[in-house]
């Protein structure tokens, strides 16, 4: 039997309604929630990027601030820029559009946003939160992945689940989160020589790796839930995820489609961080 579609555009509707009723009702209280977004650069994907949280942040009702800057801009420029968004009271969240020029030391801008705006959830306090079990910001896309899992009704308590990719901003804290959801929790990565052994004996596999046909229908397990962080381009232009979707559709229980699933989900999980951020703030 085809596998259950999960729904990322669907159930991103659902999460940004309720933020957009939280945002209002802290807007009448006298705190509109603020959200700065820099880039740096032209970088094309970036700019896209750039434009539809700028886009989702007026759709919630937030108030957002986008600074564009030439890709010939000083470190230093930059870092001055985001010290004077720490000390902005109508700002709760800053966002750095990365890649960053080559100039520019992406670390150094991460740890420089206040650990109290950081609503990308990159920085060192961020991350060590979030191993210690500690409340902070979550980064958006693994929480996102956390919500499309949850929507399926399926418990992670006891089961396997395996992670493809252990880059910072996707596959180390999506491993987090599923060993604090109890799930039993395999990391996979380049280094894996066989990666169907894992995949094949996992419940739920989360592929965050940024090549196609990496996850395929003999890799997985029957019934299993599968999530594609994957932003691929095939053979034709067109967006794809990491995983086959046709093949896998006929094995899992549940996937995630590219695009609908883990994107749309990236931007929500951001207005939910920059609210939260605010809420603290009241
Ligand atoms: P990344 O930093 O390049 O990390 C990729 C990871 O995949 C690395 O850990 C790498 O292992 C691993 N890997 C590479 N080839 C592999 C293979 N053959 N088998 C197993 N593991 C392999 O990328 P990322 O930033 O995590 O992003 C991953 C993908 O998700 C990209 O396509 C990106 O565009 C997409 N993405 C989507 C969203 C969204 O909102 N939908 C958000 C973020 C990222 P090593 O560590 O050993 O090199």
């Amino acid at each position: 039997m085809p596998a259950q579609l999960i729904n990322g555009t669907a159930l991103s509707q659902q999460i940004r309604a309720d933020v957009a009723i939280r945002a209002a009702a802290l807007t009448a209280r006298g705190t509109r929630p603020g959200l700065a977004v820099i880039l740096v650069g032209e970088d094309p994907a970036s700019a896209v990027y750039v434009r539809n949280k700028v886009k989702a942040c007026a759709e919630a009702g937030f108030h957002s601030v986008l600074d564009k800057y030439d890709a010939s801009l000083p470190e230093a420029a930059l870092l001055a820029r985001i010290r004077a968004l720490n000390a902005d009271p109508t700002i709760h969240g800053i966002l750095v559009q990365m890649p960053l020029p080559r100039h520019i030391n992406p670390q150094r801008v991460i740890e420089t946003v206040s650990d109290a705006k950081d609503v990308d959830g990159f920085s060192v306090h961020s991350a060590g939160s979030l191993a210690s079990g500690l409340p902070g910001f979550r980064a958006c896309t693994p929480d996102g992945c956390m919500k499309l899992i949850e929507s399926t009704g399926v418990s992670l308590q006891g089961k396997h689940a395996v992670v493809i990719g252990r880059s910072n901003t996707v596959g180390k804290p999506m491993a987090l989160l599923l060993l604090q959801a109890n799930a039993t929790v395999t990391v996979c990565h380049s280094g894996t020589p066989d990666l169907g052994l894992f995949t094949r004996q996992a419940d739920v596999v989360v592929a965050a790796v940024g090549r196609r046909n990496t996850l395929t229908a003999d890799m997985v397990k029957p019934g299993a839930i599968v999530i594609d962080v994957g932003m691929n381009r095939d053979d034709v232009g067109k967006l794809c995820g990491d995983v086959d979707f046709a093949g896998v559709s006929e094995v899992a229980g549940w996937i995630t489609p590219v695009p609908g699933g883990v994107g749309p989900m990236t931007i929500t999980m951001l207005l939910v961080n920059t609210l939260e951020s605010a809420e603290r703030t009241t």
